[in-house]
């Protein structure tokens, strides 16, 4: 992985967007990772045209050693903490202006480190989605390993799914999930699985609980795996038994809008035009209401990333998203359907990477992965 590439490319992007600035603190923890290598947390990042220094403490001297070849450390002891070790070396850096993520720092640690900076005659520039932009497109590698989250994450839930019982409650559906993932060298889930039975699968962030799954017809279950920090995110909505009539219909109407978003994506298609694609099928069926979060999000190191698809988001699709569908419609008080899908953007389309079949079953294990 070329870490230093990434770099530059930020370092461009920083002076294009900013007006000629050449220096950053990156202290968003999957951005300094995205940008070095490193796995672990409490450590910033700063670069300038001349310079790339890790800040971080004793606990991750060996660790830095090993994973990040390349750069300056700068290690503070137990005596000293981060805020002094940022002034430190930003003084040290020799810069006039400095860009700061703004929307990764406290309000309180911002305002010490600009008015100490500023008795120095240093200026901190607010910057705003930088590193997010650059994550959104993902390389080969990043492809790569996306994939086989997705992999792990399905193979754990056929395995699961062979083996559920009516008697099981939602808690250990999820914890059957999370063993499989681990057993499959994943990293474990990508977020605490929704596992929500019954009405439960009314509540689109649903807190799983010890509701016994035999009680209902539908278990909705939001899962991902993690892989070498990578995180995918699906949904199936199974038939333990036939579910009512109305049930049936708004599960065929969350497969339509899927469907038709999946279909509308490709490069150069506006986040907000594939949401409306698939709200316009829950729409005009007579749900709109009941469809009440964004179609999707950006995955990669982080469970929701940039971009998002949603209303109000004029961004375009670019090759090497990887993107969810995820279109619902949920009934208070009864249940929901949520059906959810990982894509890249490539070519004159998508690749949906997952492969799991829409409609799904208990103990009827799938050879393999079934396409559509
Ligand atoms: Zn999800
Ligand atoms: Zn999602």
């Amino acid at each position: 992985m070329n870490h230093h590439s990434r770099i530059q490319a930020l370092l461009d992007k920083l002076s294009s967007s900013y007006a000629g600035l050449k220096g950053i603190l990156v202290s968003e923890p999957h951005h300094v990772r995205y940008l070095t290598g490193f796995t672990g947390d409490s450590s910033y990042l700063l670069l300038t045209s001349q310079q790339r220094i890790i800040l971080s403490d004793r606990r991750y001297e060996e660790q830095l050693a090993q994973e990040c070849s390349g750069f300056e450390l700068a290690i503070r002891g137990p005596e000293k903490l981060m805020p002094q070790l940022c002034q430190e070396t930003l003084l040290g850096c020799g810069y006039q202006q400095i860009g700061v993520e703004e929307d990764h720092l406290s309000a309180g640690f911002l305002r010490r480190l600009r008015e100490t900076m500023a008795k120095a005659q240093v200026e901190l520039v607010s910057t705003v989605g930088l590193v997010e932009s650059l994550r959104a497109c993902k390389d080969e590698q990043e492809i790569s390993i996306l994939r086989r989250a997705v992999e792990i994450a399905e193979m754990a839930f056929e395995q699961t799914l062979a083996e559920v019982q009516p008697d099981w409650s939602e808690l250990q559906v999820a914890w059957r999930l999370e063993h499989h993932v681990r057993n499959l060298e994943g990293e474990g889930l990508g977020f605490p699985a929704i596992v929500a039975s019954g009405p439960g699968a009314a509540l689109p962030h649903y807190q799983t609980c010890r509701r016994k799954i035999g009680d209902h017809p539908l278990l909705l279950v939001d899962w991902g795996a993690k892989y070498e920090g990578y995180t995918s995110d699906l949904t199936r909505t199974v038939w333990l038994n036939t579910p009512g009539e109305e049930m049936q219909r708004v599960f065929d109407i969350v497969q339509e809008a899927h469907d038709t978003a999946i279909a509308a994506i490709r490069p150069g298609v506006s986040f907000e035009e594939v949401d409306r694609a698939a709200r316009l099928v829950i729409e005009r069926a007579g749900y709109g209401t009941h469809f009440n979060h964004g179609l999707g999000h950006g995955i990669g190191l982080q469970i929701h990333e940039y971009p998002r698809m949603a209303a109000n988001q004029k961004g375009l699709l670019e090759v090497g998203m990887v993107v969810t569908v995820e279109p619902g419609i949920y009934l208070p008080g009864i249940g929901g359907v949520r059906i959810e899908d990982d894509c890249l953007v490539q070519g004159n389309g998508c690749d949906v990477l997952s492969r799991l079949p829409l409609i799904t079953h208990p103990n009827c294990a799938h050879p393999g992965h079934v396409s559509r």
